[in-house]
């Protein structure tokens, strides 16, 4: 008799947790194969490893005194960046800051698992901080797909030039909003026994919506924003190149798996140029085509 009211209340507890799971709905609009598959982590230059998925791009700068993890893909990508971080020798427990390139859900969908599972801090560029802490609900254009990723509150907020510091390590975040509101690329120098690399880790402006840039009353600045990011990105200087996604500089054209180490892989400055000259160009078209309208 007690055995069975007690297994009764233990179904009921689950049965309201199981509700309570639902009512906070995760919904990721899209997932693609190469999002979610599997790629083996490797070291790009000095102490700047590749730990993410096929395409999701997520960075790993180890430091003097912990470490600091760029992107975390979507939400069931933890097992796998704490997979690639493990393969490589590093502690997953050793990450101290969090950062993400957009507050979308492809780069934030394990920030709030991995910010609770190392007790890393997160840092955002300010002007993602509101959707960040929404979980993507507020986002101008995805906002209406509800909470795209768990919602998780930044410890810092980034204005452009900003340094991050830990231990011997400083990166400098550059705002490049248009994406988001707070998109944003990383520029730091790492060294190995042979050179140093000034690396740019770029959040390419790709345009999200469909809508014209003037009905966009959720971002009343961003085709503004898109023209600014376009003039600061073509004037910065970098040795090597990477982005949000690793499509967009062509990683599996530079990287087969099992590669020696290999960081001139990555010098590409006309690459960088033109896939810039190419996103300005579609920016001009749709600014063409809103005028028409
Ligand atoms: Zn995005």
């Amino acid at each position: 008799m007690f055995r069975y009211l007690f297994l009764n209340i233990v179904l009921a507890v689950m049965f309201s947790a199981s509700i309570t799971v639902n009512a906070q709905k995760i919904n990721e609009p899209r997932t693609t194969a190469e999002w979610t598959a599997t790629y083996q982590p490797f070291r790009i230059a000095g102490n700047l490893y590749y730990v993410g998925t096929y395409d999701l791009a997520c960075y790993l700068i180890t430091t003097t005194k912990g470490n600091i993890l760029i992107n975390t893909g979507l939400a069931a990508s933890e097992s796998q960046i704490k997979n690639n971080i493990e393969t490589l020798g590093f502690k997953f427990s050793d990450i101290k800051i969090l950062l993400t390139t957009q507050a979308h859900y492809d780069h934030m969908g394990a920030m709030a698992a991995i910010k609770q599972s190392t007790g890393a801090q997160l840092m955002v560029d300010e002007k993602d901080a509101d959707v960040v802490a929404s979980g993507g609900s507020s986002d101008y254009e995805l906002g209406h797909y509800g909470t795209s990723f768990k919602p998780v509150k930044p410890d810092r907020l980034l204005h452009d030039g900003d340094t991050i510091r830990l231990g011997d390590m400083q990166l400098v975040m550059l705002h490049h909003p248009g994406h988001t509101k707070g998109s944003c690329s990383f520029l730091l120098t790492v060294k190995d026994d042979q050179r140093s690399y000034r690396v740019l880790i770029a959040n390419m402006p790709t345009i999200v919506t469909e809508k014209k840039f003037a009905d966009i009353t959720g971002y009343p600045g961003i085709a503004n924003d898109y023209a600014y990011t376009f003039q600061a990105m073509k004037n910065i200087k970098f040795d090597l190149w990477l982005a949000s996604h690793a499509s967009q500089f062509k990683l599996h054209d530079k990287h087969k798996p099992g590669d020696a180490y290999n960081p001139a892989a990555f010098i590409d400055q006309p690459g960088y140029d033109s896939a810039l000259s190419d996103l300005q160009k579609k920016y001009d078209e749709k600014v063409k085509k809103d005028a028409q309208q």
